[in-house]
C-alpha cells in the first residue's frame, strides 16, 4: 500500500521533545491531551473523546485518574514524598513489601523504577547467585521474540531486531528457545510445544544460570500467546536442571492474564519475579523484583563482593508505594474484575471472526489480539497498522497495533458498550480497507 505518512508531518512535531520509539519523519504528531477519565482520554485539538483500548502503552489498569489512587498519592504526598531507602523504612514499602511475597509466595522484594531495571536487577541477582556460591553458571536462555525493556541488559535479553540492531556489539550472548505461539483453533500447537521444548532442554546441557520467560505472553514481541501448559513445561525443565527461572511479569501481572499473575495460572513457582506496568495501576513509575530467600540468603557475607550493590535515587518512592498499595486494594476488592474479562472478549471476538482479511484470533485475560494478512512483509515495519490507528482515532478509538497485529488490552474499567464499540469500529475499519 502508499505510504500516505510523508515526511510533511515532521515539522508539526514539538520543537524541543524527542519521542519515545518514534521517527517523527513519518509520523503524525502527537495528540494534545485535556484530561483522562476511566477508560476515555479527552485531546483537546480537535476536541474528541477517546476510548484508550491499549491502557495507555498497557499500565493503566483501572483507568484514568482512579479517584481512590488519585486520593491515596495526594496523602501520601503530604506525609512524606521521598526518603533514602538504603537508610529509612517507611510504612508504605513495608505494607506493599508484605503483601506482594504473600500474594507471589516469594520473600524479598528489590524496589525499582519501571520495567527494565526490574528486570536488570533480576538477572543481575541470578548472575551473582551463581558466583555467590563460587559457582561456574554463565549462559542466560530467553526466547524468540522475547522483550524485557530497553535498557542494556533487558535489551541484550529481548529478541534482536532492527531497535537494538546499532548496539549489537556491546550486548552480551544470550541463547534462544523457539516460543510456540498459538491461537484459537490451532491443531499444530502440541507439535510445536514440542520442537520448543526439546531445544530448550538442549541448551540446558551447558551450565545455566538462568532462563527468563514472559509467562503466557509475549507483549511487544506481537501479543503473541502460549498455552498455560506449555510454561509449566518450561518450569519443569530448568527444575530438573537446576536453573534458575525468571518470570518476567511487567506486563502480565496483577490481572492482565486473567488471573493476579499469569504464573498462577501456568501453576509454576518462578525464582524470581520483575513487576511493573500495572503495579501502581499505571500512576506513577515503579519496579519491583521478588526473589526467593534463599537466594537473598547467598548476599548475606563479610565478603563485599557478596553484596547486591544497586541502588536507584528513588528506590521505594513512597508515593509510589501509596499508588500500588491502593492499586492492590482495587483489585483484592474486585476480583471478578479480571478474572471474568475474557468472557467478554470472547463474546465479541465473533464481530470480527467473519472477516476474510484477518486470521490468528488470540485471547487471553484482558487481552485479545488478532493478525491482519498483509501478505508480504508481516512484522512490525508493516505500514497497515500505522493507517488503522489513525482511522481508529477518527472514529473515537485509540489503539496502537504492532506493525499487522491488532489488539485490544482495556482497563478493567472499560464499560461494556465501550468494549463493543471498540470492536465494531475496528471491524469497520477493516472492511472499508
Ligand atoms: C514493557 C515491558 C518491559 C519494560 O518495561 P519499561 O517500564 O517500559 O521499562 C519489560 N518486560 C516486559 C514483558 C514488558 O512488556
Amino acid at each position: 500500500m502508499n505510504n500516505q505518512f510523508s515526511s510533511k508531518f515532521k515539522n508539526e512535531w514539538h520543537p524541543n521533545i524527542w519521542p519515545p520509539f518514534t521517527q517523527i519523519k513519518n509520523n503524525r504528531p502527537q495528540i494534545e491531551v485535556s484530561h483522562g477519565k476511566d477508560a476515555l482520554i479527552y485531546t483537546k485539538n480537535p476536541k474528541r473523546e477517546l476510548i484508550d483500548a491499549i491502557s495507555s502503552w498497557w499500565v493503566t489498569l483501572h483507568g484514568h485518574s482512579n479517584e481512590y489512587i488519585a486520593l491515596s498519592i495526594a496523602q501520601q504526598a503530604k506525609r512524606l514524598e521521598q526518603i533514602i531507602f538504603a537508610d529509612f523504612l517507611h510504612p508504605q514499602a513495608k505494607d506493599l513489601s508484605e503483601r506482594i511475597t504473600s500474594i507471589t509466595r516469594l520473600d524479598r522484594v528489590f524496589f525499582s523504577d519501571n520495567g527494565s531495571t526490574a528486570v536488570e536487577v533480576a538477572l543481575k541477582i541470578a548472575y551473582q547467585w551463581w558466583q555467590n556460591q563460587g559457582k561456574e553458571r554463565y549462559q542466560i536462555i530467553a526466547f524468540d521474540g522475547a522483550y524485557h525493556g530497553d535498557t542494556f541488559g533487558a535489551m541484550a535479553l529481548g529478541e534482536r531486531n532492527i531497535f537494538n540492531a546499532s548496539f549489537d556489539r556491546l550486548m552480551f550472548p544470550v541463547k534462544r528457545a523457539p516460543w510456540p505461539s498459538t491461537w484459537i483453533d490451532d491443531d499444530q500447537v502440541e507439535q510445536k510445544e514440542e520442537i520448543a521444548i526439546n531445544k530448550l532442554v538442549d541448551l540446558l546441557q551447558t551450565p545455566t544460570a538462568a532462563v527468563i520467560v514472559e509467562p503466557i505472553l509475549q507483549g511487544a514481541g506481537g501479543m503473541n500467546m502460549v498455552r498455560p501448559e506449555f510454561i509449566n513445561k518450561v518450569s519443569e525443565v530448568v527444575r530438573k536442571n537446576n536453573s534458575l527461572l525468571i518470570a518476567d511479569e511487567v506486563l502480565t501481572g496483577f490481572g492482565r492474564c486473567g488471573s493476579l499473575f499469569a504464573f498462577q495460572k501456568a501453576k509454576i513457582q518462578p525464582d524470581i519475579v520483575a513487576l511493573s506496568k500495572g503495579l501502581t495501576g499505571g500512576f506513577l513509575p515503579m519496579g519491583l523484583t521478588l526473589s526467593k530467600e534463599e537466594i537473598f540468603q547467598s548476599f548475606i557475607s563479610d565478603n563485599p563482593e557478596k553484596t547486591f550493590w544497586h541502588g536507584h535515587s528513588f528506590t521505594a518512592n513512597p508515593l509510589g508505594c501509596a499508588a500500588a498499595n491502593a492499586s492492590l486494594d482495587l483489585l483484592e476488592k474486585e476480583p471478578s474484575k479480571y478474572l471474568s474479562f475474557e468472557e467478554k472478549h470472547l463474546s465479541l471476538i465473533n464481530i470480527l471472526q467473519k472477516s476474510s482479511h484477518i486470521n490468528k484470533f488470540r485471547v487471553c485475560g484482558t487481552i485479545s489480539a488478532f493478525d491482519l494478512q498483509v501478505g508480504e512483509g508481516s512484522g512490525y515495519m508493516n505500514n497497515i497498522g500505522k493507517k488503522i490507528k489513525s482511522n481508529a482515532i477518527e472514529k473515537g478509538l485509540f489503539i496502537r497495533p504492532l506493525g499487522n497485529v491488532i489488539y485490544l488490552m482495556p482497563p478493567l474499567c472499560i464499560t461494556d458498550n465501550q468494549l463493543l464499540k471498540s470492536y465494531e469500529i475496528i471491524k469497520e475499519i477493516i472492511e472499508d480497507s
